[in-house]
């Protein structure tokens, strides 16, 4: 605890200070450009990878960053409601679906059954990829588990995607062309950033250009 407690006063002190306008300017309103939902796993910092700033991007965190399919429900749903706000009140350009190599939740969904069995929440949450997990089981041998849990991250990242379309006021936008939706995968060790091609249907390494 002590580590944040120093940490609030270096941050006052310094990148606040250094921002201070631009924290004046956010006082205002916001109007993030982008909705990024990526993993809670704590070695991804949205922020860092993009080089923004705070009020640029509007950020969901979930096991894995999984996109529930759209339905409509009368349940606590918080990935839901934030998607629902960043698209219909803030007006997001642009939704990415940020996955990340040795994910623990992409990892857990290749594991057997009653893996997960004392997470009984975590395990259920997990079901929402259960369709990825069967085609990677399927087509990959367990002999090569690191080629299964590559494949799962980035095939996790593609079925997000579609979920998304499931929601209708996105889709109608991404079909007007007033939203951009994208699929990445972050690799920790290297800094890089793969980026979905539907064309080729392919990740392939961002090099700066759409
Ligand atoms: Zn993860």
């Amino acid at each position: 605890m002590q580590k944040l407690l120093d940490g609030i006063v270096k941050f006052r002190e310094g990148d606040f200070e250094s921002h201070k306008e631009l924290f004046k300017l956010l006082k205002e309103g916001q109007k993030p450009h982008t909705l990024f939902i990526s993993c809670s796993d704590s070695r991804i910092d949205p922020n860092m990878i993009t080089g923004t700033l705070p009020g640029e991007l509007f950020i969901i965190r979930n096991i894995a960053n999984i996109v529930p399919p759209y339905r409509e429900t009368a349940e606590y749903v918080a990935t839901t409601s934030a998607i629902e706000y960043a698209v219909l009140n803030l007006g997001v350009e642009n939704i990415i679906v940020c996955g990340h190599s040795n994910c623990g939740g992409c990892a857990a969904c290749l594991k057997p059954f009653d893996f997960l069995e004392q997470l009984p929440h975590t395990k259920k949450w997990l079901e929402l990829s259960n369709s990825v997990r069967d085609r990677i089981l399927s087509e990959v041998h367990d002999d090569k588990p690191e080629i299964r849990e590559w494949m799962m991250e980035q095939g996790n990242v593609v079925e997000q995607l579609k979920h998304l379309l499931s929601y209708p006021y996105i889709k109608e936008r991404v079909l007007a062309e007033q939203l951009k939706i994208s699929g990445w995968h972050y690799i920790i060790e290297t800094g890089e950033i793969f980026i979905y091609d539907k064309e080729s249907g392919e990740f392939l390494l961002a090099n700066g250009r759409v």
